[in-house]
């Protein structure tokens, strides 16, 4: 008997504790489910990680106060991959448990009524010319003789539409002992008054119907109800009801007939389903080389073989159109996770994932803990998307749990990409993944001409220098052909903002120290990290002249630059402020039916749509991610550039691609220019090995931050000796501690400390070592908070 459950309670505490289980629960209690427990001094959700018929706890133990589950929450498969990441990326079992569940886990249900056989008879009887008479009363035998034939009242009788029976009449004194006639089912005491008369009709014609759908048909429905349904005339059943998911709305689709380097990829899939076992796979294929169709056939042995399939895409907004495509082919096997969705859209897919009843998953990267039992095919979507990580607590990478979960699974795993990452493509050199490679489109099309344009010499457009001649002279020949064009920017450096033309000082966010982004139309100057808002100032903040000028230009700014000098052209901007789920979806929507010929945009229009009328794509300024602090800016550049470029001649006719830059030269834009990922990702892994950096060394950032400088400088320094000293000899570099790149954020100061390991197995030693030790010197609070980040991508 399991008397002792092991529970991880889902808050950042790694820590487990033993409660004891009652005996109701004894028969139930499972390890993956989850319970109420009283902590400190309140009840709280927990999950059980183990059950126990004994306890190494010495002290006296509470006992659990409910089962949450009627059956597990998680399998064990699920259960070991928690574990496991618990245990890498540092981080509260409880507290990742808690966030690999939908956020709220509350069935809908909806209230439908229907008639009974005795409310349809009633109905019947109500309705009948002769008996209709009778209702509402009971009659005396005397006066039922006097209108009906005796032949008939037996007849009504034998069919039970009318009963004999003894009543007591109160007369007053001298109570009487009278026969009566009673109109058996039909009475007024059943169904009274046409309000009631007509809702049992309704009924009694559309059958079981949703109290909700009442509600357009009859006023107030709920009291009729109450008394029908006391009556017995109709009964109220609630059932689940699952929510449904929408996407933007897609014809069916069939499978397209594969080329022959689609073939070749999917047969070594396909050999690696069949043959079982985990094989991990890199599927390198340029933009527009159909590797969705190859995973989508992948998809369809992976159901033959009765299995599931879990297909991991990078942050939602990017992808409306994949989903769709998902859709359009698997119909209702496909399940979808992602944060967009309400909690209750999110909890329906899941258990309908757990009841095993759709078979494909399509989510975002907290969809790796899906409730999936018998999982065939692991993909990965544009692998090298850093949405994968989740960089803040619970910190893991879905990528790289893929992997894990494919091995411990037995599946097969594919990581997609036009431009993999180094990691990924160094495990292909080292022999760990197998490569498939699509170096060629799938339609006729070539890959678009891609032309430099050097903004040190170039003239422009326009006074902001936003849009160079070459570009311009480009979008109007696209316009006169009736082709569209896409023109990115990337937000993050390139945003509008105010700049003192006298002394060159630039209003910040007193907050973040950020240089503030102007917005025109509404006149404010906003902070992009904590939305911190106010009029645009006029005056310098600093030397009190009227000197401010807007220098960079927005998607905003661009827009109106392009509506200018080109007044015909029906123009879009997409970005994270104007591009709210619905909004987001309708201007993708009206660009791809060609309603649109130009869409300015942020990262949103970089990735991942497939727009057939683009033959151009501008890059108003490329450079700007090479500046960032990160051993990863030429690799995101050129993915970027590759990835934005790639959106351009998918159609019919080959696409152009204008990187305007002041940096021509530069190995990331030559390789992209080239559409030469091999070359790129060589001269790039030298440049790691050289400097150690991943994928030949191991990274964790620790990262603190408080409102007092001195605090976080302190704890930093503490941080550092402690790593220094747990170290060994010359195999752990320590990077600072200094203030990072964001060094001000939300009022509170930031500082960071990065280790640099020759492996995986090295760092995770030294961080077992030095968490508890750190946990004791460094209590955390509102004054200091402190994480480690394992393997990091964001580095700001
Ligand atoms: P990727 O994901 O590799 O960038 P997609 O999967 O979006 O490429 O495919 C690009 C386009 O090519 C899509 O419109 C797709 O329908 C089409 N396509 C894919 N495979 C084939 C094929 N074998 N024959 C014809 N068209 C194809
Ligand atoms: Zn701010």
């Amino acid at each position: 008997m399991s008397r002792f459950a092991r529970v991880a309670v889902g808050i950042a505490l790694r820590q487990e504790f033993d409660y004891r289980v009652p005996d109701p629960f004894l028969e139930q209690i499972q390890p993956g489910m989850r319970v109420l427990v009283p902590f400190g001094h309140r009840l709280t959700t927990g999950y059980v990680i183990a059950v126990a018929d004994s306890t190494d706890y010495q002290g006296k133990l509470k006992s659990l106060a409910d089962i949450l589950d009627k059956a597990p929450a998680f399998n064990s498969e699920l259960m070991d991959l928690l574990r496991f990441a618990a245990a890498y990326y540092g981080v509260a079992l409880g507290e990742l448990m808690r966030k690999a569940l939908p956020p709220s886990m509350h069935a809908s249900e909806k209230t439908r009524v229907h008639l009974t056989d005795a409310g349809k008879t009633a109905f019947e009887a109500e309705s009948h010319p002769d008996l209709k008479r009778l209702t509402g009363r009971g009659l005396t035998l005397r006066r039922a003789r006097e209108i009906y034939s005796p032949a008939l009242l037996s007849k009504y009788e034998d069919e039970g539409l009318i009963e004999r029976r003894q009543s007591v009449q109160k007369g007053g004194p001298g109570e009487a002992l009278e026969k009566r006639v009673k109109v058996a089912r039909y009475e007024a005491e059943l169904i009274s008054g046409p309000k009631q008369q007509e809702l049992v009709d309704f009924l009694l014609q559309h059958g079981t119907v949703p109290v909700s759908d009442l509600k357009h048909h009859f006023k107030a429905p709920e009291r009729l109800i109450k008394l029908l349904a006391e009556r017995g005339v109709l009964e109220v059943e609630k059932v689940r009801v699952f929510r449904t998911v929408e996407t933007v709305l897609e014809p069916p689709t069939e499978p397209e007939k594969l080329n022959d380097d689609q073939l070749s990829a999917l047969a070594d899939i396909v050999a690696a389903l069949d043959g079982g076992g985990f094989h991990p796979f890199l599927l390198n294929g340029v933009t527009g080389s159909g590797k969705t169709e190859v995973y989508m056939h992948a998809i369809l042995r992976v159901l033959e073989l009765g299995q599931q399939a879990l297909v991991l895409v990078p942050e939602i907004a990017l992808t409306p159109q994949l989903m769709a495509t998902f859709r359009a082919r698997f119909g209702d096997q496909v399940a979808i996770l992602h944060s967009a969705l309400s909690p209750g859209e999110r909890y329906d897919q899941w258990c309908q994932v757990a009841a095993g009843t759709r078979p494909i998953v399509v989510g975002a990267r907290s969809a790796i803990f899906s409730p999936l039992d018998r999982l065939g095919l692991v993909i990965v979507d544009e692998e090298h998307e850093p949405s994968f990580k989740q960089d803040e607590r619970p910190f893991y990478n879905a990528r790289d749990l893929a992997l894990v979960r494919g091995n411990q699974a037995g599946a097969a795993v594919v990581l997609g990409s036009a431009t993999p990452s180094l990691e990924s493509y160094f495990n292909v050199r080292s022999g760990k993944f197998n490569e498939l490679r699509l170096p060629r489109r799938a339609t006729p099309r070539p890959l678009p001409d891609v032309v430099i344009v050097d903004l040190k010499e170039a003239g422009f457009l326009d006074e902001d220098r936003i849009i160079s001649r070459p570009l311009a002279k480009a979008i109007t020949e696209r316009l006169e052909r009736n082709e569209q064009a896409i023109l990115f920017i990337n937000r993050k450096g390139f945003a509008a903002f105010l700049l003192c033309k006298a002394c060159g000082a630039v209003p910040r966010c007193p907050q973040c120290d950020i240089s503030l982004t102007l917005y025109k139309r509404s006149g404010l100057a906003r902070c992009h990290y904590c939305q911190f808002a106010k009029p645009a100032p006029t005056e310098c903040p600093t030397c009190g002249t009227e000197s401010l000028k807007e220098v960079g230009a927005g998607t905003e700014r661009v827009t109106e630059v392009l509506a200018e000098h080109f007044p015909t052209a029906r123009i879009a901007r997409l970005d994270s402020t104007t591009s709210g789920g619905k909004r987001l979806t309708s201007t993708l929507a009206n660009f791809r039916n060609r309603n649109l010929d130009i869409l300015v945009g942020t990262q949103i229009v970089a990735k991942g749509h497939d727009f057939p009328g683009v033959t151009l794509v501008g890059v108003l300024l490329a450079d700007i991610g090479l500046s960032f602090p990160d051993f990863r800016a030429s690799e995101r550049t050129f993915q970027l550039l590759t990835q934005v470029a790639g959106r351009a001649g998918r159609g019919n006719v080959p696409g152009q691609v204008f990187v305007q830059t002041y940096l021509p030269n530069h190995y990331s834009l030559l390789h992209a220019q080239r559409h030469d990922f091999g070359s790129f990702a060589r001269e790039e892994l030298t440049q790691r090995e050289y400097r150690r950096y991943p994928p030949y060394g191991c990274l964790a950032l620790f990262r603190f931050n408080g409102p007092v400088l001195e605090r976080v400088r302190d704890a930093a320094k503490v941080a550092a000796d402690l790593v220094s000293k747990n170290a060994g000899a010359g195999q752990i570099e320590l990077l600072g501690p200094g203030l990072s790149p964001l060094s001000f954020l939300r009022s509170r100061y930031r500082m960071q400390l990065m280790v640099k390991a020759p492996s995986r197995s090295i760092l995770q030693r030294l961080l077992r070592k030095l968490g508890p030790q750190l946990g004791k010197r460094l209590p955390r609070s509102t004054a200091l908070r402190w994480d480690i980040d394992v393997d990091p991508t964001n580095l700001m």
